[in-house]
């Protein structure tokens, strides 16, 4: 039985009401210790919000699953993800925000205030914050496992860089895989787009780019068996269907192996409550970080299925600190 349900049964006895009446209430809530979390911490703590912040599982976020941050602002010479992210929770506590360990389990946002369960206990917030991310998704082989961080990624805009002038492979069918294909082509000298079905799934726009882009070869009908190499990745070996039955290996000299199988937002404990599209993704009012209600707020990747990078979780992390600000002043 969920919490609230547990919530709900004992509402008329004198438990419930002691429950609640013992909660912690605070005036800004935000969930999550990525870009967008913190930085939503600067801003509320130095409005004077009081801001409590939980880290979540991921305490930092995607950020400090990654080496080198190069096009974050600020560090001329590059950054590692951890100290990046170090370096944006101090300052987020320098102003006195509350940093604690734990998930957000549950939430009830039907009323202000609204009624959370934070690391097992219950807790009431004026506003909210949700900066809960985005998370790739990945094939699900135990050598990709292996070679993250050394030669395979799910994202493009970060990594691409490192792999000027080299032979990279992009997985997916999808816009997002087509993008990545050509935003790489740009950089690289060949990609290989392994497509799983004899289509791409992308929009016809994105197909057409990724046709006109002379150095994409598009490899139909080939699934990843297994990414190769020692330290870093060398080669990918796929298997290429042939009709119903006849399957074939086929093996590419790669130095880079891009996963672009999709993201899922981390929002499913507010699905009930927030407009959120197909996938998951939180709907903001365009040019703030509202929410279709009133006191709760989304920044970062859990609300950008475009851009999904530091910098812009980070500027919409100050954007839902200020509408938290003017929205509690109201
Ligand atoms: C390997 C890799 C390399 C990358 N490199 C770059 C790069 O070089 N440059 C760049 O700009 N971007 C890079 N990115 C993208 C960048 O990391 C993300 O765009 C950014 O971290 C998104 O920030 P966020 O705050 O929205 O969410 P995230 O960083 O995803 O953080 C989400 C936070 O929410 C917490 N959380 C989730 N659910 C709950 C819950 N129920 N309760 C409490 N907490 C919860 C998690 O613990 C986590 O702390 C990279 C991503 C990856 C995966």
């Amino acid at each position: 039985m969920s919490f609230f349900k547990t919530l709900e049964v004992t509402e008329t006895t004198d438990k419930k009401s002691a429950d609640w009446s013992n909660a912690e209430h605070v005036r800004c809530l935000i969930i999550g210790s990525g870009p967008a979390g913190y930085t939503a911490a600067i801003y509320a703590a130095r409005a004077n919000l009081k801001p409590v912040l939980y880290q979540g599982m991921e305490a930092g976020g995607q950020l400090t699953t990654t080496t080198e941050v190069e096009n974050f602002p600020g560090y001329p010479h590059g950054v590692t993800g951890p100290v990046l992210m170090e370096d944006i929770k101090a300052q987020a506590e320098r102003f006195g925000t509350d940093v604690r360990w734990g998930e957000v389990t549950e939430a009830d946002l039907t009323q202000r205030p609204f009624k959370l369960l934070a690391d097992g206990a219950p807790i009431l917030a004026d506003s909210l914050i949700i900066a809960t991310g985005a998370t790739a998704k990945y094939l699900g082989i135990e050598s990709e496992n292996k070679f993250k961080g050394a030669g395979v990624s799910a994202c493009a805009t970060c990594d691409g860089f490192f792999y000027r002038d080299k032979v990279v492979a992009v997985v997916g069918g999808g816009d997002t895989a087509a993008e990545e294909a050509t935003y790489l082509a740009g950089l690289a000298s060949k990609v290989y787009l392994i497509v799983r079905k004899p289509y791409l799934r992308a929009s016809k726009a994105m197909q057409e780019r990724v046709i006109r882009t002379s150095n994409v070869e598009v490899l139909y009908e080939h699934v990843t068996k297994e990414i190769t190499g020692t330290n870093v990745v060398t080669g990918v070996t796929l298997t290429k269907r042939q009709g119903e039955t006849d399957e074939q290996d086929v093996k590419l000299a790669i130095d880079g192996f891009f996963v672009a199988i999709g993201h899922k937002p981390n929002s499913d404990i507010f699905a009930k409550y927030l407009n959120m599209d197909e996938i998951g993704y939180i709907k903001t009012v365009p040019g703030t970080a509202k929410t279709n209600v009133p006191g709760v707020f989304a920044a970062g990747d859990v609300q950008d299925s475009t851009y999904r990078q530091a910098i812009t979780a980070a500027g919409s992390g100050c954007m839902a600190a200020l509408d938290a600000e003017r929205f509690l002043a109201e």
